[in-house]
């Protein structure tokens, strides 16, 4: 077949679309679990406020990621005896109950020491959307955001995005960088952190097996969905033997709303020459999407073979995307230590508390480090850039040192994070007070008054 043909001079002009430019209060750039949650928040102020997103729906890690679950709900305990306590509230619970009303959540599933409740991304999708729309925030979707508009060098007026319209020109009185990648501060030149010196935690390619039997699945390998030791030393032996090559022991495999069918957390995608992989990489993060295709199909085959349940079992689908746990993150007024999450340091000017583990995907097992019958508090500062005006961050790109990231990235977190900087941002421009001004510690007792239930 051949496709030559030949451009006339006519057709080959340049595009001289004209910008198209919007005015709005909030513009909000990622419409993940804390963009929904920040635009939803600042809109319920009585706000103009529209989402720039680069996919046709929002969830962002928790849907094109598919990373399966609402973590951070609960506190964790050392003995297992003791049923789900929910610690977390606020945005999350609207969220949960639009979820609920879609059957798109499980009941609290046993994850370790400590639950989590695992999501449907169709429902997932439209609870954001059922939300969002309540409260009129405009959303574009497939704008990619390209550019940050600078009055003078400090003060961010808003981006420049893509479109297939062209070039979009949003400009607002608050923008918030919800994209997971602190893209914003890297375009405004701002200080930013990756990893440990430039290392992040691997990208996992999620996928969902269908055709399981579950009933016999949850019989023989009981309700935890980190599955027992036993299967982690099968996966190392067939390894070393040469029969698989599966980079990754240690699996997470979680029943979801729909029937026979698990959501399977189980790849760690390095690449082809088994070095690991930066997605703030281009050549890395596509060699990433090819890996963990690959991968899935392996770990597709182990289960098939071994697992008891899986006999008749296939491939569903992949997430949109390679799951990416860790890329920038901003240099903050505050930053959150390893210590404060260790120590389970609790803050007046805490916006957000975290029960949640330091989860830290590296290496072949990833590490779970437990804080039991405790939880740590994240102050507003941590969302706050130290350079720039009217510029705010809210989500995983949170200004936080290495492990302690590890815990405060999961996604019931990142709804209370978008809660609190829609807040700070409705804050902003009602009582014209700059960001960096504004105090933790007043964001704090508006979220309670949400029922957050952060004490006093
Ligand atoms: C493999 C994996 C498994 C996980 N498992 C769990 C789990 O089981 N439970 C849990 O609670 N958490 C889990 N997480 C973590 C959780 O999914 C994320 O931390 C959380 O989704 C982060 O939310 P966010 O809103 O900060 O960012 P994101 O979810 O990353 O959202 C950012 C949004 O911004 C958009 N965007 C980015 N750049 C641009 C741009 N330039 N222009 C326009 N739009 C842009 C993206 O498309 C996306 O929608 C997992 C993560 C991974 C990677």
């Amino acid at each position: 077949m051949s496709y030559s043909h030949s451009i006339s001079a006519e057709a080959a002009v340049r595009d001289d679309r004209p910008r198209s430019v919007l005015e709005t209060d909030v513009l909000v750039v990622g419409g993940g679990a804390a963009g929904v949650a920040a635009a939803h928040t600042a809109a319920r102020q009585g706000l103009k406020v529209l989402i720039l997103e680069r996919y046709g729906f929002c969830g962002g890690g928790a849907v094109a990621g598919m990373s399966g679950t609402i973590c951070g709900l609960y506190l964790a305990h050392e003995d297992k005896t003791h049923a789900p306590e929910r610690l977390v509230h606020g945005f999350v619970d609207q969220f949960i109950d639009a979820m609920d009303k879609r059957n798109g959540l499980t009941p609290p599933v046993r994850y370790g020491q400590t639950f989590t409740r695992v999501h449907e991304p169709q429902a997932w999708r439209e609870s954001a959307e059922g939300l969002l729309a309540e409260q009129n925030v405009a959303v574009l979707y497939h704008a990619i955001v390209t550019d940050v508009l600078l009055d003078g060098n400090e003060r961010v007026a808003g981006v420049v995005a893509y479109t297939k319209q062209g070039k979009l020109e949003v400009r607002a009185k608050i923008t918030i960088d919800a994209s997971g990648d602190a893209d914003l501060a890297a375009m405004a030149g701002m200080a930013t952190t990756v990893g440990i010196e430039g290392r992040v935690q691997n990208p996992t390619m999620i996928f969902r097996l269908a055709g399981v039997d579950v009933e016999r699945f949850l019989q023989e390998y009981g309700e935890d969905s980190i599955l027992p030791d036993r299967i982690t030393k099968l996966i190392t032996g067939l390894n070393a033997d040469g029969v698989y090559k599966l980079p990754r022991a240690k699996v997470f495999l979680f029943p979801t709303p729909r029937p026979n069918e698990l959501i399977c957390n189980c790849t760690r995608v390095v690449g082809a020459d088994g070095r690991e992989l930066n997605p703030l990489i281009a050549r890395d993060l596509s060699e990433a999407e090819y890996e963990g295709r690959k991968q899935v199909r392996e770990y597709e085959r182990f289960f098939k073979d071994y697992l008891v349940g899986c006999e008749a079992a296939y491939l569903n689908d992949t997430g949109v995307q390679v799951g990416t746990r860790q890329t920038r993150q901003i240099v903050g007024v505050q930053t959150l230590t390893n210590d404060d999450v260790v120590q389970g340091n609790k803050r007046r000017d805490g916006i957000a508390r975290s029960p949640w583990p330091i989860e830290l995907h590296s290496g072949q097992k990833p590490r779970l480090s437990w804080l039991f019958e405790d939880y740590y508090e994240i102050p507003y500062e941590c969302f706050v850039p130290r350079q720039g005006e009217s510029l705010l961050f809210a989500g995983r790109c949170l200004s936080a040192e290495h492990e302690a990231m590890a815990s405060a990235r999961v996604t019931a977190q990142c709804f209370s994070y978008g809660h609190a900087i829609g807040y700070a941002a409705a804050l902003a421009i009602n009582e014209s007070i700059a960001v960096r001004d504004i105090k933790g510690e007043d964001i704090r007792l508006l979220l309670n008054r949400d029922g957050a239930q952060l004490g006093a």
